[in-house]
């Protein structure tokens, strides 16, 4: 059995109950993984990238992000809320809410990106 992305061999465990995409193909762990699934930059578990709208884009901030906003877990109210270009990486600050503190952790081991819903309800409160 044969992930259609990689086109790796599935391995044991994975072709005892293959994953497979919307169209029914077959697709290994990693890619799965890869295609539909993001690592929270706070606790390391994978969740599903889905398809956030305005209000249910969630995001750390750490200081070690040059973004121009405080530290801390924030929603995205409006979209766009980041700019990302040759001339500037920053937060649209009108375009986001601060909903929780990270601190009482070491901020600088943390990298800011999207955070899983586990990790809004332990640092934020879910809007
Ligand atoms: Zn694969
Ligand atoms: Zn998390």
């Amino acid at each position: 059995m044969k992930c259609t992305y990689c086109e790796n061999e599935l391995d044991k465990e994975e072709s005892k109950n293959p994953r497979t995409n919307s169209d029914g193909d077959i697709i290994c762990d990693e890619c799965f993984h890869e295609e539909y699934e993001e690592v929270c930059p706070l606790c390391g578990d994978y969740f599903e990238k889905g398809n956030p709208q305005e209000g249910e884009y969630y995001f750390a901030i750490t200081k070690n992000d040059d973004c121009r906003v405080q530290p801390g877990v924030y929603v995205a109210v409006t979209f766009p809320f980041y700019i990302d270009n040759m001339f500037t990486q920053r937060v649209i600050t009108n375009n986001v809410e601060k909903v929780g503190d990270l601190e009482g952790n070491d901020l600088n081991v943390w990298r800011g990106g999207r955070i899983c819903l586990e990790c809004v309800k332990k640092y934020g409160k879910e809007k």
